[in-house]
């Protein structure tokens, strides 16, 4: 493709809202036989919502304590648990909670504080039990539960002690089904990376349409799934939304982050889907072609 085409080409992308950063990631993208998609954020519209509470023991301040927790956390789920707190309490928007101290946050897996004097474990089941909290049959059994209805389930432990657990959804993006649905009639695999638990990953995939899975994913193992894929022959674009998936949209031929995503991931990215939306990923692919095929 002459220069000029180039420029028309990321012109048109622009005024589609796919922003594309320079030429070569417009050559490779038409070149691209296999995309990795991030779950929460990018084939979820990536704002979870609690819709169901399974309760072990009764404790009068259970989500001020896990609010007052979570508070102090950035990750969609801790919104999601810190909004429902608020709306069962009245829907205060000044509301304050209790002072949490020696606040940690561990990336993958879930928050702890001192709160009112208590031990507070806000997370997923690996969290809890690397910290040697065990997990009730009943527990188990909730999060199953939540996991087949595609939804994930967060742990509450006070004082070393399961007493709840948080099911909380996150929807698939309107569309998302059939941009995987085109993808796959143009012989492009799709594959889904998420730091989400397995059941959860393995339903919303179903949902979505995508065979392959890897679930408990740090953000490395995002990178190292890319580097494996490429490995063995595939050229391979990254989708995705968070500083988890910024290794990942480095790793890539192609990366593309998602508009309404964090700023880390967009400046990770060769291409940026303005709408947020996955139709998008195919109109980059469909510029590239008409900008570099020679069969127009
Ligand atoms: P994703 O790849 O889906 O963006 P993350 O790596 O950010 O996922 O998180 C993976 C998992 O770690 C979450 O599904 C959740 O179980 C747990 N987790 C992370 N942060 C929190 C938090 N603030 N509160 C509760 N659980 C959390
Ligand atoms: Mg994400």
């Amino acid at each position: 493709a002459t220069p000029t085409a180039v420029m028309v080409g990321t012109g048109v992308g622009a005024s589609q809202g796919v922003l594309i950063k320079g030429g070569q990631a417009l050559e490779s993208a038409h070149k691209v036989n296999c995309i990795v998609f991030d779950k929460t954020g990018t084939l979820t519209i990536g704002k979870p919502v609690v819709v169901n509470t399974k309760f072990l023991k009764r404790v009068p301040d259970f989500l001020e304590l896990v609010a007052a927790t979570e508070v102090n956390s950035e990750h969609p789920l801790a919104k999601a648990i810190v909004d429902y707190a608020k709306k069962c309490r009245g829907d205060d928007e000044n509301q304050v909670w209790p002072e949490a101290h020696e606040f940690e946050s561990i990336t993958g897996h879930g928050v702890k504080a001192i709160v009112k004097g208590k031990q507070i474990l806000v997370g997923n089941k690996s969290f809890l039990q690397n910290s040697s909290i065990s997990v009730p049959a009943d527990a188990e059994e909730f999060l199953a539960e939540t996991e087949e209805l595609a939804q994930t389930g967060i742990l509450v432990s006070i004082n070393e002690q399961v007493v709840g657990v948080l099911a909380i959804s996150d929807p698939l993006k309107p569309g998302a089904r059939e941009a995987i649905s085109i993808l796959k009639s143009m012989n492009i695999e799709s594959i889904m990376v998420t730091g989400d638990n397995w059941g959860t990953a393995k339903s919303i995939a179903k949902e979505v349409g995508i065979e392959k899975v890897y679930a408990e994913a740090k953000p490395d193992q995002k990178a190292g799934k890319i580097k494996e894929l490429q490995n063995s022959g595939f050229i391979v674009a990254m989708v995705g939304d968070g500083i988890n998936d910024s290794p990942a949209l480095v790793a890539a031929d192609v990366g593309m982050a998602i508009g309404a995503g964090t700023d880390i991931a967009i400046e990770a990215a060769d291409i940026v889907l303005m709408k947020s939306n996955l139709e998008d990923v195919i109109t980059a692919i469909d510029l590239s072609k008409k900008t570099f095929s020679r069969i127009r």
